[in-house]
């Protein structure tokens, strides 16, 4: 079978000017990252967008059912889609997140689409790309360091060195750094106490560049981050520190959005990165409205299923962004909904309808649950070559005895000439105005009850439970006047439950609560619920034991 990465090198690629100025972005507004990367300048992105009207382009999401552990190809829908619309004559940007480095070497591979649905060039954007990533490393670590050496140096804030809440990051799966003993070893390496590291892509920084609207928003945002608590639990901002001023710097070339194009030379925005399992889980705001101001068709992807990404993109980018999406995509493929009918990962390739049969209650809750937001959804099945055909008709029954069709899509074999079906329901639906979207709750709910809401409403659970010591920081926060920001839970995405292992449509079950965190800057309160990792590890096997380079020098063994 050809690889994703050798599909991607057969395909000749257009300079990036050349794409860029098919958009009608002017030359000097663009500034290349080689041949076929470019960041765009913000100043002009304003200009035109305050022009054109920042919000003309339909807003398209991308979301799926509970995922395999390989993913159930959102990536590959939202660029094998944006292909189609742009194929039918309908000006289409894609507004994507970019990837992170950690899982390129453990299972999950690259997420640049797959098949002759990809962004290219994918060993750049899934590596290094244009730095991004390192820039928001280097800012949230920047902030660690000053607030250590604040404390060394006499402590004027009267930091409690047992209630610093900011840790630090890394782009790299490894569960040794999940929690550590710091500043060992003497005097001079200041004042020891429990730490640990996040992967980069839950860290705050990540989600403030996501939802800034500008570069003044963004600075403003990262002097708002809450680092630590005195003694009588009053918090302690990154202000205080004066280090906002110089994160801004660090992240002044992250914040501009990154261009790139598909295998059929269509733009695509790759900017911005957080999970959606562990932080809110969308490309950056900025990316969004400059492919809303280009184009007539925006299409975006929210991480992992419509449970966490799509619930996020709703409750904390659109509202805080006042975005109004049009339509949504709910992918689905045969092998993930008969995983959720029962069935071993190992045996996924056989026919199994009555599985699909079972595991379809899954794809129907997802569709319930998108009809709460009030936004139009149809369903995507991403055809593998396994599904038989009785296996796509009991998807197609499940989807239409709940009012939402369900469009069979080849695009990972055929590219954007197997998803113009996909494009014209699409198109059909966002040009109808049938969307009337509102987000899940209101502001004003208590913090812990925005929690509920999501455990009920979403996830399907009794309801939601944390300790008297979880309730209490709430409390505390609501009294500091952060009451009015919406909730980002973290969740294993395999389940609607918080147990991996509860697959299909779950009742009945119960969402702790383990630990709180709250993300002043970027506006939302995190509430980590059972066991998810902020720093995964890396499996038995890694994928990083194949990369290498060849005898050419070209990179081997990413996926
Ligand atoms: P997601 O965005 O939902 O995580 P991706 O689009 O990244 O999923 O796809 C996950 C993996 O599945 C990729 O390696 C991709 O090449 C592969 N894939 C996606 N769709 C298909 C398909 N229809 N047939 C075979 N492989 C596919
Ligand atoms: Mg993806």
């Amino acid at each position: 079978m050809t690889t994703d990465i050798a599909i991607a090198r057969s395909v000749a690629l257009r300079p990036i000017a050349r794409v860029a100025d098919a958009l009608g972005i002017p030359d000097d507004a663009v500034e290349p990252y080689g041949r076929f990367k470019a960041k765009i300048a913000l100043d002009w992105l304003e200009a035109h967008g305050r022009r054109e009207g920042a919000q003309r382009g339909r807003l398209v999401l991308v979301t799926a059912i509970n995922p395999t552990p390989a993913g159930e190809g959102k990536t590959t829908t939202s660029v094998g889609l944006a292909d189609a619309l742009n194929l039918t004559g309908r000006k289409t940007v894609l507004a994507l997140r970019e990837p992170s480095l950690g899982p390129c070497f453990g299972t999950k591979g690259g997420a640049t689409g797959g098949g002759r649905a990809q962004v290219a060039p994918m060993e750049d954007i899934n590596l290094h790309f244009t730095g991004d990533f390192h820039a928001i490393t280097a800012a949230h670590n920047l902030l660690a360091a000053m607030i250590d050496n604040h404390i060394h140096w006499g402590n004027a804030l009267q930091i409690d060195v047992r209630r610093v809440v900011w840790r630090r990051v890394l782009d790299m799966n490894d569960r040794a750094l999940r929690d550590i003993v710091q500043s060992i070893g003497g005097v001079a390496n200041g004042y020891p106490r429990e730490s640990g590291f996040d992967i980069t892509v839950a860290s705050e920084v990540m989600a403030i560049l996501c939802l800034s609207e500008n570069l003044a928003d963004m600075e403003r945002r990262l002097g708002d981050i809450v680092v630590a608590y005195t003694r009588d639990r009053s918090p302690i901002t990154a202000r205080d520190l004066k280090a906002d001023g110089a994160m801004a710097v660090l992240l002044a070339e992250a914040i501009k959005p990154n261009l790139v194009q598909t295998l059929e030379g269509n733009p695509a925005f790759l900017h911005g990165g957080p999970f959606a399992n562990i932080a809110h889980g969308c490309n950056s705001v900025i990316a969004t409205r400059a492919a809303r101001a280009l184009g007539d068709y925006v299409v975006t992807e929210a991480g992992f299923g419509a449970d966490l990404g799509a619930e996020k993109f709703f409750d904390i980018k659109c509202r805080q962004a006042g975005l109004s999406p049009d339509a949504v995509v709910i992918v689905a493929t045969v092998r993930a909904l008969k995983m959720n009918g029962g069935v071993a990962k190992a045996d996924l390739g056989a026919e199994d309808v009555e599985a699909v049969r079972r595991g379809a209650v899954n794809l129907v809750r997802h569709i319930e649950n998108i009809r709460q937001f009030g936004v139009p959804a149809v369903v995507a099945i991403n055809h593998f070559h396994t599904d038989s055909e009785a296996e796509i008709a009991v998807v197609h029954e499940a989807a239409s005895a709940h009012g939402a069709r369900a469009i069979l899509c080849r695009h990972w074999a055929e590219g954007g000439a197997g998803a113009t079906k996909l494009a014209d329901a699409v198109a059909e639906l966002c040009d109808t105005h049938a969307a009337n979207f509102a987000p899940l709750y209101g502001d004003e709910l208590s913090l812990f009850d925005k929690i509920d809401t999501v455990a009920r409403h979403i996830y399907r659970a009794e309801h939601a439970v944390a300790e008297p010591s979880v309730l209490a920081q709430l409390k505390r926060w609501e009294d500091a006047g952060y009451g009015h920001l919406p909730v980002c839970l973290a969740k294993t995405q395999y389940s609607f439950s918080s147990d991996p292992a509860l697959l299909g449509a779950p009742t009945g079950h119960i969402v702790p609560v383990r630990e709180v965190r709250l993300a002043a800057g970027a506006g939302f309160v995190v509430a980590i619920c059972g066991e998810i990792m902020t720093m995964p590890g890396l499996p038995r096997v890694p994928a990083a034991e194949a990369i290498r380079l060849d005898a050419d020098g070209l990179i081997e063994g990413l996926f």
